[in-house]
């Protein structure tokens, strides 16, 4: 078993398109890749990365619907017409600022969307919930926050400012908000990539459902000056309120 376990995950390493499909079409069918919608990418050894290649259904991927994109720039396309990702900047900035990631996870959900209209700031306070621990945190965060960032028809801008914000000051979690768009994640494996979207698009439903109800505000997340953990189920709901985070 463990010996299977070492040469599956050799095997992915090589060449992970296979495990890529595979996730592709598992996203597709929870609604989060709709159509062309989002992409995969993997990093490999040499530090060259297979992205999604554009403008292909993420239901139906095939191993040639993949672009190489070496770290010179450098493009490896198996037919002429198969183009990567049109966002493919955010992939290299994200490798480029987290070398440690070896997959980056980007996908257009629903609950994705409507959580990023949640407030206008660029930034998103998150429950306290369980599944924070999921993503991958070294240590217990009381307020966990995800940066949003402002939507852009040119990825290449919506690059250069996820660059600029995280040199300034890098993300607790390992997650991005585009706004109106998506989110995207970074991670150590493949495996960990995709427990990191289903964790987020969880604490995503949990809000969408729990502000339906009327017992979670943001508002209610607001970084206190004590160091006290803020329960929001046990606080009045604030709605309609203006507030800022972490003043
Ligand atoms: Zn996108």
């Amino acid at each position: 078993m463990i010996k299977h376990q070492m040469i599956d995950s050799e095997l992915i390493a090589l060449d992970p398109r296979i495990e890529l499909i595979s996730t592709a079409r598992n996203f597709y069918d929870k609604g989060w890749m709709v159509g062309t919608g989002g992409n995969l990418s993997a990093k490999l050894l040499d530090g060259s990365f297979w992205i999604t290649a554009s403008g292909k259904s993420k239901g139906s991927l095939l191993p040639s619907d993949f672009v190489k994109i070496y770290p010179s720039g450098k493009k490896y396309q198996k037919f002429s017409d198969t183009r990567p990702s049109k966002e493919t900047a955010i992939h290299q900035t994200i490798y480029e600022l987290f070398p440690k990631a070896q997959a980056c996870y980007h996908i257009l959900s629903v609950k994705a969307n409507l959580v990023s209209r949640f407030v206008q700031e660029d930034i998103l306070a998150l429950p306290p919930l369980e599944m924070l621990n999921k993503l991958g945190l070294m240590e217990e965060i009381f307020h966990c926050t995800m940066p949003i960032i402002d939507n852009n028809f040119q990825a290449s801008k919506i690059a250069a400012n996820i660059k600029e914000r995280f040199q300034a000051e890098p993300p607790k979690i390992p997650a991005l908000l585009i706004r109106d768009h998506g989110v995207t994640v970074w991670a150590p494996s493949l495996e960990a990539a995709q427990n990191y979207i289903e964790a987020i698009e969880y604490i995503f439903c949990y809000m969408v459902s729990a502000r339906e109800l009327g017992i979670w505000n943001e508002a209610d997340n607001i970084i206190p000056r004590s160091n006290k953990r803020i329960n929001p189920l046990l606080q009045t709901p604030r709605r309609g309120l203006r507030y800022r985070i972490g003043s």
